[in-house]
């Protein structure tokens, strides 16, 4: 039963990352356990009452779509005795992750909370205990859905990408204001996210989703290569999107539609987004092959709900229908 007291209850989830990591011979590894990360905030009790699940202990340079499919099933296995889910995740694919849990967990009324850091929180100086003691701050909160509390930003899963290697400011979010921010301990909320009574949780993803970015001169085998081993292929072209118009390109797209496979456009650039039918080297694209396009979506969101949608259909106007289908945030762009 949730709890109704004023003390909440939230469960920590460890996936590993460096805010879990240790100096070792062969460099910073995640070692530390939930119940290690907790002991180094003991204020913590004076926030909420917290249970801990070791569900993984890795960089997160080894998480797979199989993971995002645990941590899914881990909060749906416990979703009725929490009040809120706070996931420790290491920085480089967390946005992935967050993504992924956005389309997988939809509609959580309670908050789902990833957070990491860039330096262990065995350092002296770290950003651990700060993203931690938000992260459970926020998961204490009427905040629901799936989000990112990060140096002080609270992100939309879907909006969320790292865009910083180094400093403590590791997460933008892209074409999307932050949800709320933390002044003092604080939670500061601006938006909050649509949510039904209960959250719907998906269970399959296909992964034969491949992304390909465009250089300057690529011609199509790159792509041919790729179309044939997936279902579904993004592209990462250039400014507002479109193809080189030699090298093939149009015929591996046409051929790769015919044959039933979904091509998504993108583009390199971090902001504002895609309008594919704006010049030329789009327009045919799709207008004529049905290309479909990301608009304001980040490549993270694309990839996870690409992976989404088709563990559900492979049916080319479902998948159109339900690519712009607006979940948690994750597309504005006005689209026709
Ligand atoms: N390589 C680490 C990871 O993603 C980086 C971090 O957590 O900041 O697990």
């Amino acid at each position: 039963m949730p709890n109704t007291s004023a003390r909440k209850h939230v469960l920590l989830i460890g996936t590993g990352g460096t805010i879990a990591s240790e100096v070792t011979e062969g460099g910073l590894a995640p070692e530390l356990t939930t119940e290690q990360l907790l002991a180094h905030i003991p204020a913590i009790s004076s926030i909420c009452a917290v249970d801990c699940v070791q569900l993984l202990n890795l960089d997160s340079t080894n998480i797979t779509p199989g993971h995002w499919l645990q941590m899914a099933h881990c909060i749906q296995e416990r979703y009725g005795q929490y009040d809120g889910f706070v996931l420790t995740h290491g920085t480089d694919t967390m946005a992935y992750t967050a993504a992924a849990l956005s389309y997988l967990i939809q509609g959580s009324p309670k908050p789902v909370v990833l957070t990491g850091a860039q330096k262990p929180i065995g350092f002296d100086s770290t950003d651990s205990k700060t993203n931690l003691m938000d992260a459970f701050r926020c998961a204490s909160e009427d905040l629901p859905g799936v989000s990112i509390v990060f140096n002080s930003k609270v992100i939309p899963g879907t909006r969320a990408k790292k865009t910083r290697s180094k400093s403590f400011q590791a997460f933008s979010s892209i074409n999307y204001p932050y949800l709320g921010i933390l002044r003092d301990g604080v939670l500061l909320r601006y938006i909050r996210q649509d949510c039904g009574k209960a959250p719907v949780f998906y269970d399959r993803l296909n992964t034969r989703v491949a992304l390909l970015k465009l250089v300057p001169g690529m011609g199509r085998e790159a792509a041919d290569f790729l179309l044939e081993r997936n279902d579904g292929l993004i592209i990462e072209s250039f400014g507002v999107g479109g193809l080189p118009e030699f090298g093939g390109f149009y015929h591996c797209v046409d051929e790769a539609m015919s044959a039933g496979k979904t091509v998504v456009l993108t583009t390199q650039v971090e902001n504002e987004g895609s309008d594919v039918g704006v010049y030329h080297v789009g327009h045919a694209l799709k207008n004529k092959l049905g290309v479909l396009e990301a608009y304001d979506m980040t490549t993270e969101a694309v990839v996870a709900k690409l992976m989404w949608i088709l563990g559900r259909t492979r049916d080319r106007k479902e998948v159109e229908r339900l690519f712009y289908t607006p979940v948690a945030k994750d597309i504005l762009w006005p689209v026709e």
